[in-house]
């Protein structure tokens, strides 16, 4: 909020003070121990009735009103309450009662003493992903708006109630809509996270006002069309000729046969049932086709020695027949394709895409820090929108490749989204971890902007960080450093070997005592202030683990240069990591090369010893940390274990197994003791 802005709030909250009969007769006023009446429909959903009971619940922790939830029909006038949830009858009476809405959208009035909140509903859980619940969202942007409610993480400890005997507000009326039709996270091991972290986090969703309504898949869909209907061997002239003759994965995209098919199967193979967009996205892999007349759709100079040749053009060709032909036969229904791998970028050989066909991006905010990779993406979005397209974007907020570190990227996330929803955005999610301490400000900035991509980030993290109490500031600056730290220190691409080889670089020692003395000074603010110390307590466990784990990745480093075979950091590592996949059938060019360009650097034995036995104590730590806070958002202990179980990134255990080379019996793992 600017200092102008903070001024006036000031000044019009002295009027209030000044004035609450006048408000009573036209706004809202709740005062501590007064009675409050909320009523839901007669005939409610169960999406009503929550979000009822939901107002109810924050109402009385924030201003200690005695809230009563009943059904309209309870009532002994039809206007003897004061909040009115959902579809009820008096509220329908009113003049100003709306009669539709578009997808999940509400209507919130304050009028005369009373609250009208209601919205687009739809049966169904209403803390499933799939449920319409325009009325709790109305609830849940009030509590958040006018009360002042926050919910910076999922669980108890991340909400934030403030406490006032009085709440006033004066009379408004409010209707809103998500921008965006889809709006999610994928918590990728969430399934191997615990029951109750997966329960808090389905509120937290709902009250982050996120969903995934029209049902949409953009993923790789050649296998099902082909491979499960039998078709691949029904018709192998449909195959990519590659090598000299016509082979799986891939298709021969320019076959007219094929193409029709692809049509006839958006239509009516029963997995397309019910969707609002449809796939015909290319199997994953390589081996595209290498036939004639799928050459000719490529531009003349394509440089088909190339690791991925750019083969947009015939992609994009085809997708774009599909989409037509599908408009044809079914208005309404929409043809999603990844932009992916060989057909990433925009086409050249098309003019106008087809109006229902959607391009599935997937791009992070993240990667913008770099300036070179921002200008392409930039440009080829605004290539994009020049052909009409509209996007449903994959992100990757919380990917695994930074550890659970406190990969802080506030600016790239509050230019990003509002530029791409200007270009065409019409639904988005991303991934996302239990890693709330270390990545807390981009998780919930992300999800505030899906609402609206063009809200003020700035104040979205100012109401994060207030969260914090008297630490508000320090946690800020806590943040604040590592994103700086980034910024200024991460050079390298965003592949995985290059990434965590960066680590020391990206927060060097002066970073983390930065962060150390921020967060020292928030907890000294803390004392005295239970809840708010519970946060920064919440924070400094992910600090606890950012530390150990960014000495922990140096000491990889040195190691895996000075021999010890662990993946990702050397050449012996590479090694290690080229026998676990089998079916590599030689090292990827871009390992030998990194690994030419970064050779062994040999240390002396007692050095090695000592550095063995410091990994062995921070690999062990770090397992107690993920272990220890497994029902709290802190970091992915599911993320972790999924690892663990795969036999993925074995560090400890390859550190382990060199202490015993060495003739040190290491202790049994920490958990068993
Ligand atoms: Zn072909």
């Amino acid at each position: 909020m600017s200092k102008i802005e903070n001024g006036l709030f000031l000044c019009l909250s002295l009027v209030m003070a000044g004035n609450i009969s006048a408000y009573a007769a036209s706004g809202l006023i709740i005062n501590q121990g007064q009675a409050f009446k909320i009523v839901y429909p007669e005939k409610a959903l169960l999406v009503e009735k929550t979000s009822a009971e939901e107002l109810s619940q924050y109402i009385r922790q924030s201003t200690g009103a005695r809230t009563e939830v009943l059904s309209e029909n309870n009532l002994e006038t039809k206007d003897a309450a004061d909040a009115f949830i959902g579809q009820c009858s008096f509220t329908k009476e009113q003049g100003s009662y709306v009669k539709s809405f578009k997808q999940e959208e509400f209507m919130i009035t304050a009028s005369e003493g009373k609250l009208f909140i209601y919205g687009d509903d739809g049966t169904g859980s209403p803390f499933a992903q799939n449920t319409r619940t325009g009325t709790l969202f109305g609830v849940y942007d009030f509590l958040e708006k006018e009360v002042g409610v926050a919910w910076i993480w999922p669980g108890k400890s991340g909400e934030d109630v403030p406490n006032r005997k009085t709440f006033q507000v004066a009379s408004f009326s409010r209707r809103d809509s998500p921008r965006l039709y889809y709006r999610g996270f994928k918590f990728s091991s969430a399934y191997k996270e615990s029951k109750e972290f997966n329960t808090d986090l389905g509120y937290w969703f709902k009250r982050m006002k996120l969903s995934w309504i029209p049902q949409a898949w953009f993923g790789h869909s050649w296998g099902n069309y082909m491979t499960k209907t039998g078709m691949d061997k029904k018709h192998p002239e449909w195959l990519a000729l590659w090598g000299g003759t016509r082979k799986e994965p891939q298709y021969c995209t320019s076959n007219k046969d094929f193409r029709d098919y692809i049509v006839d199967q958006c239509l009516h193979n029963p997995i397309n049932k019910d969707k609002w967009i449809v796939s015909v996205s290319p199997n994953d892999g390589y081996g595209f086709c290498e036939c004639e007349k799928c050459r000719a759709l490529d531009p003349a100079n394509t440089d088909y020695t190339s690791d991925i040749p750019n083969l947009s053009n015939r992609h994009w060709d085809y997708a774009n027949y599909v989409a037509q032909e599908v408009k044809k036969q079914r208005p309404g229904l929409n043809v999603g394709m990844l932009s992916y791998t060989a057909y990433l970028s925009p086409p050249t050989n098309i003019a106008t895409l087809e109006d229902n066909l959607i391009v599935s991006l997937c791009f992070s905010a993240s990667y913008c820090v770099l300036p070179e990779k921002k200008k392409r993406f930039y440009e080829d979005i605004s290539i994009w929108k020049s052909k009409g397209a509209k996007f449903v974007m994959y992100e990757y907020w919380g990917m695994h490749y930074w550890l659970d570190l406190p990969f802080i990227f506030t600016k790239q996330i509050s230019e990003f989204m509002p530029f791409i929803y200007k270009n065409g955005l019409i639904g988005m999610s991303g991934e996302a971890q239990k890693n709330f301490s270390t990545q807390g400000p981009n998780y919930y900035l992300a999800s505030h902007l899906m609402w609206n991509p063009e809200d003020n980030s700035e104040q979205i993290l100012h109401r994060y960080y207030d969260a914090f109490g008297p630490a508000a500031k320090y946690i800020k600056d806590y943040y604040d450093t590592f994103e700086s730290s980034i910024l200024e220190n991460q050079k390298c691409d965003f592949a995985y070997l290059q990434l965590i080889n960066s680590w020391p670089e990206i927060f060097p020692p002066k970073t983390i005592t930065k962060a150390e003395d921020c967060l020292k000074k928030a907890q000294d603010a803390v004392q005295g202030s239970p809840i708010h110390a519970e946060r920064v307590e919440l924070v400094a466990i992910g600090f606890e683990y950012t530390k150990d784990m960014v000495e922990l990745l140096r000491i990889y480093r040195t190691l895996g240069r000075a021999g010890v075979p662990l993946w990702c950091f050397g050449c012996q590592g590479a090694l290690a990591e080229m026998s676990y996949w089998k079916t590599l059938p030689e090292m990827p060019a871009s390992w030998t090369q990194y690994w030419k360009q970064h050779p062994d650097e040999p240390i002396s034995h007692v050095e090695k010893l000592k550095l063995l036995r410091r990994a062995y104590d921070l690999g062990n730590a770090r397992e107690r940390i993920v272990n220890e806070y497994a029902d709290r958002p802190i970091v992915s202990l599911g993320m972790f274990n999924h690892f663990k179980t795969k036999g993925l990134y074995p560090w400890q255990q390859t550190i382990k197994q060199e202490l015993e080379k060495e003739g040190i019996t290491v202790e049994a793992d920490p958990r068993q003791k």
